[in-house]
């Protein structure tokens, strides 16, 4: 940690002007902080004003996470700090003050500083916004765990209005997000219309429906349709296809066959296309995880099939499932190039950092990336790598919850009170029932490791889904 010593060194030899002006004071207390660097990047991601400055060129040592000088600007300024309630309760507890020096140097008079105290024995932390001139009559007060959820909200709220979201993966026609119901069991009132609600507030405004069999797929569109008409603050699409891990039951299993099954999924999309409502031919891939629920051969068949039936004939973009297949869903998605031409997303990814660089660089595929592929260190070091203009955003809701023990919890900043689905509270979210707002978790923990901010990050993410779904308008 850098001391203050070492900063009053600096400020010294800094002759700038002596007289700061508090204008506005923006705590950013948070029940996450733990320690500067995650202060440091909350900053980054939260605070345009913060951003901007650690961006400006004279900066960009400290924008790539080196940590903010700790200083004060000046002798009166940290003087009236050190009495303030702020100044007492933390600096007592030990708290650095932390002034970044860079940015109180050779700024414009409208430019702002920030000011951060963190403590290190409670987590506590404290932005100050303030301006270069006369200090004035500003009062500072110490934030506490009951204006800490009051100011977490507005920070949210406030970000989320600039931010948007396309959650590529939402398997929503499960009866916990449509009917309260679990395992079979019914747990609470249906509570779709407060998705809809958190997801809308968080920025989310289009949605694609996971759809993994023939059924899934029609009843993906109609509720598609339906809920277009329902919630118009989000835009539902959806896809047509057979999951990996079902395509014996719904192609050898069944009554039917499987060219007519086919010919039924075509039909499906066809139909679906006429008015955008679908997306994507999917979910369709490799999963050798669950050979139990369907033998490789038979996975592999039907993929085909897929590709050279669906595909081909809707030229529709691919929404592709890649589960421990090693580089068997690349050589078949290579040597049936000619199937299909409008590109696709590998889904949930959590492979190599090796194979997602071929589906990118070899078929010009997107990732996706949701909090199963964020549950390991070594995941987090592949999605470090991975490139941002080729990464799409998704839940894979309600499955794929980033959890406390995995390594990027730390960088989660958006939190959602939740209750377990016997004690359902309207209005909150249910344990371990992921929802489309928790993308923004997915956006934080990429922003985090990669060094970003969320915003940049989310608007990336955004312009590439665009990119992929070519058809798509933004306005939606
Ligand atoms: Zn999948």
């Amino acid at each position: 940690m850098v001391g203050v010593e070492k900063d009053t060194r600096q400020m010294a030899e800094d002759p700038s002007e002596d007289t700061v002006n508090i204008m506005d004071l923006v705590p950013v207390t948070g029940t996450g902080f733990g320690g500067r660097r995650r202060t440091i990047e909350f900053m980054r991601r939260n605070i345009p004003l913060a951003h901007s400055l650690m961006t400006s060129s004279r900066n960009q040592q400290m924008a790539r996470n080196e940590p903010f000088s700790a200083s004060l600007h000046n002798k009166q300024t940290r003087n009236e700090i050190a009495k303030s309630q702020v100044g007492k309760s933390t600096l007592d507890n030990g708290t650095h003050l932390f002034l970044s020096n860079a940015m109180s140097r050779g700024l414009s008079s409208s430019l702002k500083l920030l000011l951060v105290t963190t403590a290190f024995s409670r987590t506590t932390c404290l932005a100050l916004v303030v301006q270069r001139k006369r200090f004035g009559t500003a009062t500072m007060s110490a934030t506490n765990d009951a204006d800490t959820e009051q100011h977490d909200n507005t920070s949210s709220s406030s970000r989320s209005a600039r931010l948007r979201f396309v959650d590529i993966g939402a398997n929503l026609l499960e009866d916990r997000f449509t009917a309260g119901i679990y395992r079979g069991t019914p747990r609470h009132e249906p509570d779709f219309d407060l998705i809809i609600d958190r997801a809308t507030q968080q920025g989310v405004c289009r949605i694609v429906l996971t759809a993994g069999t023939v059924a899934e797929s029609r009843e993906a569109v109609a509720k598609a349709r339906e809920w277009n008409q329902q919630y118009p603050a989000i835009k539902f699409t959806c896809t047509v296809g057979v999951h990996p891990t079902r395509c014996r039951q719904e192609f050898v299993d069944s009554e039917h066959s499987a060219d007519d099954l086919l010919q039924e999924l075509l039909d499906i999309a066809t139909d679906g296309m006429t008015d955008g409502t679908v997306a994507a031919v999917g979910e369709i891939g490799l999963d050798y995880d669950r050979l139990e629920f369907c033998p490789a051969d038979i996975q592999k068949e039907y993929l085909v099939k897929q590709l050279q039936v669906l595909a081909k004939t809707t030229g529709l973009p691919l929404f592709l499932h890649n589960r421990s297949v090693g580089t068997d869903l690349l050589e078949i998605l290579s040597a049936n190039r000619d199937c299909w031409n409008a590109g696709g997303v590998v889904h949930s990814f959590d492979d190599t950092l090796e194979l997602a660089m071929q589906f990118i660089d070899d078929l010009y595929l997107y990732i996706g990336l949701n909090g199963c592929s964020l549950r390991t260190d070594e995941s987090l070091a592949v999605v470090k790598e991975l490139p941002l203009d080729k990464i799409l955003l998704e839940t894979d809701c309600p499955y794929c919850e980033v959890r406390k023990t995995h390594p990027g919890y730390q960088y989660i900043q958006t939190h959602f009170e939740a209750k377990a689905e016997k004690k359902f509270e309207r209005g909150l979210t249910v344990k371990s029932r992921i929802e489309p707002c928790h993308i923004v978790q997915v956006a934080e923990v990429i922003a985090g490791c990669k060094g970003l901010l969320l915003k940049e990050v989310a608007d990336a993410c955004f312009d590439n889904t665009f990119r992929l779904y070519q058809s798509w308008t933004k306005e939606k």
